[in-house]
């Protein structure tokens, strides 16, 4: 996975985005997307597409998710993108208990990668790290619930991405 944290690198930096919110459709657009918001009417399941001909990169998000899916949506697509050749991608919500080891996760490989890739762009370990960095300035303890809390605010995420973001990084444990 070290390769994706370092397309994800390149595209923080030459964006200019050092600090969270992560300007998702900026980045995108940067990359020659043009992203079109649909209610998806009838596909409620339908988060995000992804669509490139030889001139054209078209990412169709569902405008009838919330603002955070709406972004975990377009960071996905970003990481199809950029590391998958595929012509058209076609995503839908996943349910995921990640407290249930049984759960079916992302089938397959290039699922996990869009996913990994999508956390990595709009939670960067460095931002965080920073950002409780700050928080511990201010405060000398917060609960589990503060931080994911105060986090999930200031990257403009779900709490739950948030949570699963930091047991991954080794920051929460998981119980
Ligand atoms: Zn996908």
């Amino acid at each position: 996975m070290r390769k994706i944290e370092k397309e994800v690198k390149k595209l923080l930096d030459d964006n200019y985005v050092s600090r969270p919110p992560v300007p998702v459709d900026r980045i995108a657009e940067s990359l020659g997307a043009i992203i079109s918001f649909e209610p998806f009417e009838g596909k409620d399941d339908l988060s995000g597409i992804l669509y490139r001909d030889g001139k054209n990169k078209i990412i169709g998000i569902n405008s009838a998710h919330t603002q955070t899916r709406q972004r975990f949506s377009i960071a996905h697509e970003i990481g199809h993108l950029t590391l998958h050749n595929k012509e058209l991608f076609v995503d839908k919500v996943v349910r995921v208990n990640f407290r249930d080891n049984k759960s079916s996760l992302a089938a397959d490989r290039e699922e996990i990668e869009a996913n990994t890739f999508a956390a990595e762009l709009l939670m960067p370990k460095s931002f965080i790290n920073a950002e409780i960095d700050r928080l511990l300035k201010k405060q000398q303890s917060f609960d589990k619930d503060d931080l994911i809390d105060h986090l999930s605010r200031a990257f403009h995420v779900s709490p739950q991405a948030m949570e699963y973001r930091l047991i991954n990084l080794g920051i929460l444990i998981s119980n």
